[in-house]
């Protein structure tokens, strides 16, 4: 497989480059009408989202078929993992990157 990026994909790593995994439990925490996480399916709350106290992880989901042939663009995703029924969230790195920024520039989001 090849991993070269496009050019906007490189963009959208560079920017989510910091993000904690902390940042995106704590957005997901705030965007929540409950202000609690629980899985969209089951309703557990046992979530593990994927990544470090340095990063959360951003995964590419390749495209295999699009109207374009030989497409190489990727779906950008960082990811919470239910424990309880194994369902899995998506969630846009760069959503959560620019919360983050704008609560860091004391913006109200
Ligand atoms: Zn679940």
């Amino acid at each position: 497989m090849n991993n070269e990026l496009d050019p906007h994909m490189q963009e959208v790593v560079a920017y989510s480059a910091g993000t904690t995994t902390q940042d995106l439990i704590d957005f997901v925490l705030e965007k929540s009408p409950a202000r609690d996480i629980h899985c969209a399916v089951c309703g557990h709350s046992d979530i593990r989202f994927i990544g470090t106290d340095e990063q959360v992880f951003v995964f590419g989901m390749p495209a295999l078929l699009t109207d374009s042939p030989n497409d190489k663009r990727q779906y950008m995703v960082s990811v919470g993992e239910c424990f309880n029924c194994g369902h899995v969230h998506l969630f846009a790195p760069n959503t959560v990157s620019e919360w983050k920024r704008s609560k860091n520039a004391g913006g109200d989001v």
